[in-house]
């Protein structure tokens, strides 16, 4: 694949977006330089940059370029002070990314978590419990599960003393197909790792837990090279805390997904460390990529060269990695990453006084040595 030109659309949108998808473009154009690829990267308005350039948060321009390209590095959208009158369907998160997520069928979210041994002081967790480093996928399914199953509603209802009173419903359902779909995420990704899948579920309660794990049980078997485990949800829950260096791949349906990857980014210690990937396939069949950072547009140290970009810098990492298999390309941004923070070098969010090699430097900075390292 690495003959040809990937196609990438850029789309840095609101608060911090632009400047830390200025660094991860000057990363990109690195390792290109460096392993011989051809990047074709455009970049277009979205979410309020949108609103104001076309007067849409995803405007048809952008959507069309999106679908002309192979995939989406995106930065992220949103800000909450602005203009509050415009209804919530046509507000940033909804009308960008929620229409992104359907346009693509994006199926399939990829929450990496690695907390390297320099990092230790931003982790919670006591030092004994972070081994030599945590190093974690979260491979949460996207589009089924509790948040979408139907019947979904509040109603009125007569209880048998004949008090009326409301009830509210949600569905929890899940068809083998979608549960396979994913299970083959979570054992591909295992491959390019550690080779180990932690498979979360509750069976012991749940119809929609036994069908999850009989299901991931039976696709296991197309991965003889790959470990397969099981815990239940509320268990995981504990064991991210007591010992979260046993987990290599962690597969969860949507809700315990939802939580889990959010219990494990906090072991982070900062949301500027921590890239994601959805994967889906588009109506034409196609295998396509949202790579994203976790955090938010965090107008708190918006423009102020403040922001750390090495979540930004790592999705395009994951990126190179899932949509074009470019696995050496992805892992040299990996490790110019893994340079800097031994080398000292951390914005605001990672920093520590207390540790003597720690040199505090803008998002500016902090890209260039990327670069430098690569
Ligand atoms: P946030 O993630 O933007 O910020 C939370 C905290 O983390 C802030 O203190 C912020 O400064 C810090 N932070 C986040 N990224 C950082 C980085 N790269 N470097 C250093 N510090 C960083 O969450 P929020 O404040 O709840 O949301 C702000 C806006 O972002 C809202 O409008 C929200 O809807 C939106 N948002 C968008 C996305 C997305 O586009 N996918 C995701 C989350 C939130």
């Amino acid at each position: 694949m690495s003959s040809k030109t990937l196609r990438i659309a850029a789309l840095a949108g609101d608060g911090i977006g632009p400047e830390v998808m200025r660094e991860a473009l000057k990363v990109l154009a690195a390792v290109g330089r460096k392993f011989n690829l051809s990047f074709d990267v455009t970049e277009a308005p979205v979410g309020w940059a949108g609103i104001d350039a076309a007067g849409k948060a995803l405007p048809d321009a952008t959507l069309e370029l999106c679908r002309r390209s192979d995939a989406i590095l995106f930065g992220s959208v949103g800000l909450p002070d602005r203009d509050p009158t415009i209804p919530k369907e046509e507000r940033p998160e909804r009308a960008a990314l929620l229409r992104i997520r359907k346009e693509f069928g994006l199926f399939a979210n990829l929450r990496p978590v690695k907390l390297p041994k320099a990092l230790s002081h931003s982790c919670p967790l006591k030092p004994e419990r972070q081994g030599d480093g945590i190093d974690l996928l979260v491979v949460r399914e996207l589009t089924g599960g509790l948040y979408f199953g139907q019947p979904k509603k509040t109603e009125e209802i007569t209880l048998p003393d004949g008090t009326r009173t409301q009830r509210a419903i949600d569905t929890m359902v899940y068809t083998t197909p979608e549960i396979e779909r994913i299970a083959h995420v979570a054992f591909r990704a295992a491959r390019l790792r550690r080779k180990k899948v932690t498979s979360i579920d509750k069976a012991n309660v749940l119809e929609n837990g036994i069908l999850w794990r009989e299901t991931v049980t039976r696709i296991a078997k197309e991965y003889p090279d790959v470990t397969l485990d099981h815990q239940f949800v509320d268990n995981a829950a504990m064991q991210f805390l007591l010992r979260p260096t046993q987990f290599d791949v962690v597969l969860c349906e949507n809700l315990f997904g939802d939580i889990l990857s959010d219990e494990a980014a906090a072991l982070a210690g900062s949301l500027g460390m921590l890239p994601s990937a959805s994967l889906g396939i588009t109506a034409a069949e196609r295998t396509f990529g949202f790579y994203e950072p976790a955090g938010g547009t965090a107008p708190d140290i918006a423009g102020k060269n403040l922001a750390n970009p090495i979540a930004q810098i790592l999705s395009s990492a994951l990126m190179l990695r899932y949509s074009f298999g470019l696995t050496e390309a992805a892992a040299a941004i990996e490790s110019a990453v893994a340079t800097v923070i031994d080398q000292g070098l951390r914005t605001g969010d990672i920093f520590n006084p207390a540790d003597p090699n720690a040199r505090r430097v803008g998002t500016r900075e902090m890209g260039e040595a990327i670069v430098a390292a690569i």
